[in-house]
């Protein structure tokens, strides 16, 4: 049977088609003996036994085949988080930690703010900005089942229990209600982008939305103010290159401070904005100057 130096080397060559063959191979070399990247370097010399090499090898062609890594082991780090991840929900991206950030910016350490994270998926923003302001409430929203399940079952592992779970598509779930701040990552790659292709793996409900990526994006920018008080905050993650049409969307909405911010690479990936007070076609907040600041006004969450 190969040594751990070896199985890596042999799996290495074949994920060249990854981005990333050497890590791949670790990944999926700590899954099957249930130890860390640490202990593989501490332990070139060890041998498999003939069940974990034919694991490892099982893995490795699937992975060769282009499934996910994290939907081979069945988790994924996020933030400070480690998360389940299933073929029902997108895999978390480093690029969404900008959206935390800027969220955790926006509320005081001390707050009991309510926030919405609408589409929320493997539950990655809303389980983040609940461990880090455990005085907030947090109502989490998706339109598929199957991934609110697995939001839970998050909520659960990483014992965040400031979060509730709501089913229902975007708005649908927060009738009647408004939260200081909105937060989504939704499907955002236009219907014929070539790089679907690469993300074949994922749920489609979760990546694309409509002819330029945008549909979701403009309904969110649309309903927020009917979800925000006057000085509440939506952000939203979109595609490297939709960031001037966003902050359009959100000036001609009438939302004020619209900003954008970068991930990592250097990718413009966020863009916000304050609630519009009073839009020229009548409508914002709901709130006219004389009641906007009667912040009893507010329904709270249930
Ligand atoms: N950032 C992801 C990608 O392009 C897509 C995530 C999304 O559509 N919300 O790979």
């Amino acid at each position: 049977m190969p040594t751990v130096a070896e199985a890596l080397a042999a799996a290495q060559l074949t994920l060249t088609g990854s981005d990333t063959p050497r890590l791949d191979a670790e990944l999926l070399l700590c899954h099957v003996l249930d130890k860390n990247r640490a202990w593989l370097r501490t332990w070139p010399e060890r041998a498999l036994t003939a069940d974990e090499q034919a694991t490892f090898a099982e893995l490795v062609a699937r992975r060769a085949a282009g499934t996910p890594v994290a939907y081979l082991t069945g988790h994924c780090g996020f933030w400070s988080l480690e998360l389940r991840v299933t073929p029902a929900t997108l895999i978390p991206r480093p690029d969404t930690e900008t959206l935390v950030e800027w969220a955790l910016e926006l509320i005081p350490a001390d707050a009991a703010w309510s926030i919405a994270d609408l589409g929320t998926g493997s539950g990655a923003i809303a389980l983040a900005i609940g461990r880090e302001r455990p005085r907030c409430r947090i109502v989490a929203t998706d339109a598929s089942a199957d991934a609110l399940a697995v939001a839970q079952e998050n909520a659960t592992l990483n014992q965040v229990n400031n979060v509730a779970f709501r089913h229902g598509a975007w708005f649908t779930p927060l009738a009647g209600e408004r939260h200081h701040l909105i937060v989504s990552n939704p499907p955002y790659i236009a219907e014929h982008d070539p790089h679907l292709a690469g993300l074949r793996h994922e749920p489609r409900s979760a990546l694309s939305a409509g002819p330029d990526g945008l549909d979701d994006i403009r309904l969110l920018i649309a309903g927020a103010p009917h979800h925000l008080p006057p000085d509440g905050w939506l952000l939203l993650e979109h595609g490297w290159d939709q960031g001037a049409a966003v902050r359009e969307l959100l000036q001609r909405h009438g939302y004020r401070q619209v900003q954008t911010r970068r991930d990592g690479a250097g990718h413009e990936r966020i863009s916000g904005g304050q609630c519009p007070l009073i839009t020229a076609a009548g409508h914002g907040c709901g709130y006219t100057w004389a009641t906007s600041r009667d912040a009893a006004g507010w329904k709270q969450p249930g």
